[in-house]
């Protein structure tokens, strides 16, 4: 009954490892560490390092782990960067799926559930976005997420492949202090980088079609995702009905400039930040309905987004600590 967690050394990856070992079930982690930390991968659980594209080793780690599922949460991320690197993108998050569906499916492991991404609405024209709002992916990024669903999809309906997609919004802070966000590309670890190299946390845009002028985002807590695709798994394991997609949204925006109020009050750091030109592809507002997901798999926001930061701070503060 073991889970193979691809991406096991990400930040995400890393945290779903830690929620199955909470929930008592067996994992292994396969990870290139292109981005990912050996020793963010839980005591006890074992690391495959190697990439999604090696079908070899992923039927060996199969038949060694005697593995029953997959949670695939490796993949390349940044979605501004896939801009320039389109076929990297679309080789790691599609060609990396199909190698991964095919060699489960040469090997009869039928449960899978997958890292998928806001990317796929691209600018949603929708105030609360919902699993039925439209998708229009603006970058080869949310496309190879969108493409990689139908992948999905469409070997459920080829064989007895049984998966969902946990399309995640603006994933934050720590559920742990020895665990953090290190994406050179996301608002917060930029903000708290800024802090601690003596720069000034910059805001992108402040002219935008929102209350105080500034982006609002959906930001939820790493660990109440990484719960979601533990009862996720759980779920499918028991035969349970899921959908083929979930938002994992909390229904309430935030914006920038309150994101950096927030990290002012939790980090005891008085800054002003500098407000610049927009970023390029910036939509003004997402906000998604985590409805379905709080239906059938007890999503819930159990962080309030002043401990989000709280948490990203100290996890950041303690790996600073960490380095020499
Ligand atoms: N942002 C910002 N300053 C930064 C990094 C990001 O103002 O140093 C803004 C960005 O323009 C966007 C929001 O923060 O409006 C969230 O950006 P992020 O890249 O974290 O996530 P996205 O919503 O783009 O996936």
């Amino acid at each position: 009954m073991t889970w193979m967690v691809t991406g096991g050394a990400g930040y995400i990856g890393s945290h779903v490892l830690r929620a199955f070992v909470t929930a008592g079930v067996p994992a292994v982690a396969v990870d290139d560490l292109s981005t990912g930390r050996a020793h963010f991968v839980p005591d006890g659980v074992p690391l495959v390092r190697g990439t999604i594209l090696d079908a070899d080793l992923l039927a060996r780690t199969i038949d060694e782990h005697d593995i029953v599922g997959v949670v695939h949460t490796a993949g390349f991320k940044y979605a501004g960067v896939s801009v320039d690197r389109p076929l990297h993108t679309y080789e790691q998050n599609i060609e990396g799926t199909r190698r991964l569906l095919a060699v489960m499916s040469e090997h009869g492991v039928d449960k899978m559930v997958f890292s998928s991404s806001a990317a796929v609405y691209g600018t949603p024209d929708a105030d609360l976005v919902t699993e039925a709002t439209s998708k229009n992916p603006a970058s080869p990024y949310g496309e190879s997420k969108l493409v990689a669903e139908w992948l999905l999809a469409a070997l459920g309906r080829a064989s007895d492949l049984r998966h969902t997609s946990l399309r995640y919004f603006n994933v934050v802070g720590s559920a742990y202090d020895d665990v953090y966000d290190a994406s050179p590309h996301n608002l917060v670890p930029l903000v708290l980088k800024a802090l601690t190299d003596g720069q000034t946390p910059r805001i992108f845009g402040s002219d935008y079609n929102t209350p105080d002028g500034t982006c609002v985002r959906d930001y939820i807590h790493v660990g109440d995702l990484a719960a979601a695709h533990v009862a996720a798994a759980e779920s499918l394991a028991a035969g349970r009905e899921l959908q083929p997609a979930y938002n994992l949204g909390s229904g309430e925006g935030m914006s920038v400039a309150q994101i950096m109020q927030s990290i002012r009050r939790v980090s005891g750091v008085d800054f002003e930040p500098e407000v610049h030109d927009r970023r390029p592809g910036d939509p003004d507002r997402i906000v998604a309905s985590g409805d379905t997901a709080a239906r059938d798999l007890g999503w819930t926001m159990s962080y309030t987004v002043e401990e989000m930061m709280a948490s990203a701070w100290r996890a950041w503060q303690a790996a600073l600590a960490a380095t020499p």
